[in-house]
């Protein structure tokens, strides 16, 4: 019923399941295990459990199953898993699909820990993984050779915020048929058009902007129905990495805001690009909805992220950092309050020297997270800490 309305409506109600007291806001349930009627009832939910039959929270429990299906009925997907982490998620997508012998093409723009799955365990277990530059299809091209099982992205790269050309990338493994698994984390569910545009399995860490306001870890595999409920489940399940119910809960009350919370985001983020884009203290202002954009094509709504260059490299970005009121220096992304980050020294301070400056991490580089704040007070903290460089 709830399926023709938009995806702002389906974040508000969709997935909903109401107890016998029909409460309005949606209950948290605190229990791992269920009481079954009979013995004959359980024996048959062991067997096959109906859609809103549970059996041990480490498969699913109510709570969970909400969450699952509002973020699925946001992002267009037939069904989700629901994960304690988005690192669950990523290791639970790769591991339930690959095995030893197979092909992985990936884009080398990601995230550390993404990094480690693909460079460290993935080939631990026989599986060959090649990396490319993402937005280069060439390279694509080149690497994705027939039999390959999958490609995985990050679609905005973290932190330099290259956009990657879904359906060009979705087009090139679906021919060699292989699997299209994305990291979406930076277009968030509310811009993403990632399923239409070719991805095969949809990956969040719904720890940034579906909880939005910094409480909890959780993540996502959104996917058909058949490859979720199906290896991806089965994995996840057997292996441990479920979500807790009260991690879900918290989520599952995020997605009512997520919509109006990532538009305002994305709204200031532009403000603030706009804003610094050609003042002389920066080297670069990246952004994904400035026009100046080497994508901007690709994802004209921007997100809730930017990214500058000091041009006076790491000191004066790190002499900025100390000025600022407002900004948090903290390594979340899409809370609420605005968060400053410098990646060379923390989230990707591990990788070599040379590898950061071929991504394009450099020591003056700052990446910004834009949150619910007043924007006007935004800049001017950003404005008045440039200033008294
Ligand atoms: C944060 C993040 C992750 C990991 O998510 P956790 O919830 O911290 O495990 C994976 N990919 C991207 C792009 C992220 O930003």
């Amino acid at each position: 019923m709830m399926g023709k309305w938009s995806k702002r409506t389906q974040g508000v109600h969709g997935g909903a399941r109401r107890s016998q007291y029909g409460e309005l806001s949606e209950a948290l349930f605190l229990t791992q295990g269920f009481d079954y009627p009979s013995a004959g009832a359980a024996e048959a939910r062991f067997l096959e459990a109906g859609p809103d039959e549970f059996i041990y929270a480490r498969y699913g429990n109510p709570t969970m199953a909400m969450f699952e299906d509002r973020l699925a009925a946001i992002e267009g997907a037939e069904a989700g898993f629901a994960t304690a982490s988005g690192m669950a998620a990523v290791n639970g997508a790769l591991m339930a699909l690959v095995r030893s012998g197979d092909r992985v093409v990936a884009a080398r723009a990601l995230f550390g820990s993404c990094l480690y799955i693909l460079e460290e365990i993935l080939p631990r277990f026989g599986v060959e993984v090649v990396f490319v530059d993402g937005t280069d299809l060439d390279q694509w091209r080149d690497a994705i050779t027939p039999g390959t099982r999958a490609v995985f992205f990050e679609t905005v790269s973290n932190p330099t915020l290259e956009v990657i050309d879904i359906a060009a990338v979705a087009a090139l493994a679906h021919a060699a048929g292989a699997l299209v698994i994305v990291d979406n984390v930076f277009a968030t569910p509310v811009f993403s058009r990632a399923i239409e545009q070719g991805a095969d399995l949809v990956v969040y860490s719904t720890t940034k902007h579906v909880d939005g306001q910094g409480r909890c870890l959780g993540g996502m595999i959104l996917g058909p129905r058949d490859m979720v409920r199906g290896p991806v489940e089965t994995y996840m399940k057997h292996t441990g990495g479920a979500i807790s119910p009260f991690n879900a809960w918290v989520m599952l009350k995020g997605l009512e805001t997520l919509d109006l919370r990532v538009r305002a985001q994305a709204a200031s983020a532009r403000a603030i690009a706009a804003a610094l884009e050609g003042d002389p203290r920066l080297s670069r202002v990246i952004y994904p909805g400035l026009p100046s954009h080497p994508q901007h094509a690709l994802f004209p709504e921007g997100g809730t992220v930017l990214a500058v260059e000091l041009a006076g490299g790491k000191d004066a970005a790190f002499a900025l950092l100390d000025r600022l009121d407002i900004w948090k220096i903290s390594n979340n992304l899409g809370d609420a309050k605005s968060i400053a980050t410098h990646p060379a020294t923390t989230t990707h301070q591990r990788l070599p020297e040379d590898r950061k400056a071929a991504l394009g991490i450099s020591p003056g580089l700052l990446r910004l997270s834009v949150g619910l704040e007043d924007p006007g007070d935004l800049i001017s903290d950003l404005k008045s800490a440039l200033d008294a460089g």
